[in-house]
């Protein structure tokens, strides 16, 4: 395996990614992970004295697919800056995720000492690349959750620590965003808890487009795309953390009708 071209590809995705962790690091002012609460006050519910009784519950046409898996992961309160920089591997396999394309086998990795289950994780990733919205249901791809011999891993890690680890590749995230190096993907901790600005949805519905657009890299998509038009889905290989140009936020490769999402090739 070609270290330096690897190398030379990881870099490049990179540069892209970093223009938008300048516009990212603008958006949490403090950059404190406080600042990334949102101080939502709750509505207050009116309850009527007696509820008229409702006899007709519409069913429901289950056409549309939940786009979260049961984030059953503990979540810390907050997000901790730095971390050990050591990491546990997810004791977790599974079956392969996939009908068609190149096998991938990945496993998954948490720093250690965050309060993250690396096994709740790897199940969350792994229903992830599962989601009949993704890559592997749609013949890109099959995936794999494995614990040793793995072709590429990914790895939470807190924002210092994720930093420190795609420095190695010469990359500077700044403490915001996620990176690619040679043997697989760094999650920001950050991102991973928190979601991000622009993302419509709750974070376990973001941690898709994380997973989704991060993979998409991994089975050779290495451009990124632009906004297909105003009130279109966002693609996910869009950058859209950078601004979404008329789209609306979107985790998924493909929409729920099976379509490809697509959008302009921008870099
Ligand atoms: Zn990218």
């Amino acid at each position: 395996m070609g270290v330096s071209l690897g190398a030379g590809v990881a870099l490049a995705h990179f540069q892209s990614e970093a223009e938008l962790r300048d516009s990212a690091a603008k958006a949490p002012a403090s950059g404190g992970p406080a600042a990334s609460a949102p101080a939502t006050a709750a509505p207050t519910p009116t309850r009527t004295a007696s509820p008229p009784p409702k006899p007709k519950a519409k069913p429901k046409p289950k056409r549309t697919v939940k786009p979260t898996p049961t984030a059953t992961a503990k979540r810390p309160a907050t997000v901790p800056q730095s971390g050990r920089g050591t990491f546990t591997t997810a004791s977790a396999s599974g079956s392969v995720t996939g009908e068609s394309g190149t096998l991938r086998r990945y496993r998954v990795q948490v720093e250690e000492g965050l309060d993250l289950s690396a096994r709740e994780t790897a199940e969350e990733i792994e229903a992830i690349l599962a989601h009949p919205r993704s890559w592997a249901a749609h013949g890109r791809g099959r995936f794999q959750l494995v614990e040793s011999n793995a072709d590429f891993v990914i790895r939470i890690a807190t924002p210092d620590t994720a930093d420190a680890l795609c420095a190695r590749q010469g990359l500077n995230t700044h403490g915001e965003l996620n990176c690619e190096t040679t043997d697989g993907v760094v999650v920001n901790l950050k991102r991973w808890m928190l979601g991000s600005p622009t993302f419509a949805g709750p974070p376990e519905e973001y941690r898709h487009l994380i997973i989704n657009h991060e993979v998409g890299h991994e089975i050779g998509i290495r451009q990124h795309m632009g906004c297909g038009g105003p009130g279109k889905l966002a693609p996910a290989m869009m950058q859209q953390i950078k601004g979404l140009n008329g789209c609306r936020s979107n985790a998924f490769p493909y929409d729920e009708d099976g379509l490809y999402i697509t959008g302009p090739i921008v870099s």
